[in-house]
């Protein structure tokens, strides 16, 4: 492969064009496995960020996008529809919480937050923009998130963003600037039960909605497990709490299931740890198991209605490649894979294994703490790693993991098996044994 042309021309995610870390060409995969142009092969213990949860080229999957390509591969959805996208939202309609009625299909999980927050201001203007504008009250604008969230790299998405994640200093004067409530301390789940809740946990998200309310439109957070600003987890009280507190002062709860969705934390949606419904929900990553890209926001019909009431008039939002059929017809196999509920003991067994291996990587100095849930698991160091030097010592250590800053973690394809998931926690410990695969030495 020309990887000389690739590092010179060929922007990778959140690299330099100064200094590109290298890359490692990759020719296929199956199942569990990468294969790499040398002929090595990797455990994934990536799922390709969060998506490929059934593992690579699956039988099931590449017949459905076989038998979809032979018919169309895209056709507009404005004016047209098709029966792949019918049969998705029928799906999707069938497995998210029962309150949600109305399916938005989009192109990325980014677009799939856009949405959701275009559907939150419209759904305001919708139901009070008369009434403000003639008294003179500035409509809502602001969203209440919560700090180390992670809803995007598209400019919406970013606003709701941990401000030091998504780099807000660079977009000032551009980016919105919404309300961030202290983010929840991490929990750990023992053997299926949660420790007791702190309600002071609450307390700032408590004191921002209530100062914050007429201006709001909605809330916005990732449920249980935020992920790429910290794979932190947190108490489904708090969700509760959170929920309570948007019925209260009448205010939208946006819940991002992007990462968590689809069994990933051992529930079908992360919600359901807190039994809880959302008033938009966005899903996407796992939707196509990692096939192609595609996103959903679904909403009740009390916001799908007041999105288009007479004020507003229709929802002001149709990527060109909506509901695209190839990426419906792989969805809709993927969720009726998902539908024959294997995944739950699958994940249950890999949440087994980081529950016996993951407590003891706490004996070693350069391990700050640890936690798992569902096939997540997460070991946080004191410093960060040496990105460029640990993922060479997993590569030739026969795995794929990719950390970031002071998170090694790992979202393993639910069809690893024992000997996988142990090959994948085996490579992170040998890791941490490593003083050049981190920036600097213990402090
Ligand atoms: N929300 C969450 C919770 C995510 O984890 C991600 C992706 N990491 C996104 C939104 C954005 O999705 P995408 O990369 O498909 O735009």
């Amino acid at each position: 492969m020309d990887t000389e042309f690739d590092q010179q021309h060929i922007w990778h995610p959140y690299t330099s064009t100064l200094n590109p870390l290298p890359c490692y060409p990759v020719t296929q995969a199956s199942g569990v496995m990468i294969q790499l142009e040398n002929g090595k092969n990797l455990v994934d213990g990536m799922s390709s960020w969060w998506s490929a949860i059934h593992g690579y080229n699956h039988p099931q999957l590449n017949q459905a996008a076989h038998q979809q390509i032979d018919k169309m591969s895209h056709i507009m959805f404005g004016g047209l529809t098709h029966q792949p996208a019918i049969s998705l939202c029928k799906n999707i309609l069938s497995l998210v919480p029962s309150n949600l009625e109305h399916v938005f299909l989009a192109d990325s999980g980014s677009v799939s937050v856009e949405v959701a927050l275009k559907m939150a201001l419209q759904y305001w203007y919708g139901k009070e923009s008369k009434q403000r504008i003639a008294s003179n009250i500035p409509l809502r604008s602001k969203f209440l998130t919560l700090e180390h969230g992670y809803h995007g790299d598209t400019f919406a998405a970013m606003s709701v963003t941990d401000p030091n994640n998504s780099m807000h200093q660079m977009y000032k004067g551009f980016l919105p600037e919404h309300i961030f409530a202290k983010s929840p301390e991490n929990h750990q789940i023992q053997d299926g039960r949660w420790p007791e809740f702190n309600p002071d946990d609450l307390f700032d998200f408590e004191q921002k909605i209530a100062l914050h309310h007429q201006e709001l439109a909605a809330v916005i957070l990732e449920p249980i497990v935020q992920g790429a600003g910290g794979m932190r987890i947190y108490h489904p009280q708090f969700l509760q709490g959170v929920r309570q507190l948007c019925d209260q002062y009448e205010i939208l709860l946006i819940v991002d299931e992007i990462a968590t969705g689809f069994g990933r934390t051992g529930k079908l949606f992360a919600c359901e740890h807190a039994n809880i419904q959302p008033d938009i929900l966005c899903i996407g990553k796992a939707l196509t198991s990692g096939y192609m890209t595609l996103s959903a926001t679904v909403t009740s019909k009390k916001v799908a209605d007041l999105v288009c009431n007479s004020e507003a008039g229709c929802f002001m939002h149709g990527p060109t490649f909506m509901a695209n059929p190839l990426a419906c017809a792989v969805a809709t196999a993927s969720l009726d894979l998902i539908k024959t509920e294997e995944w739950k003991k699958q994940v249950l067994d890999i949440e087994t294994i980081f529950s016996e291996k993951l407590p003891r990587f706490k004996s070693y100095n350069r391990v700050k703490s640890v936690r798992w849930l569902g096939a997540i698991g997460v070991v946080e160091t004191h410093v960060p790693v040496n990105m460029e030097l640990i993922q060479a010592y997993f590569v030739e250590h026969g795995v794929w993991i990719r950390p970031f800053g002071r998170l090694i973690y790992i979202m393993p394809p639910y069809i690893s098996k024992p000997e996988h998931i142990d090959q994948l926690l085996h490579a992170i410990e040998s890791a941490l044994e490593k003083d050049d695969c981190f920036l600097t030495t213990e402090n």
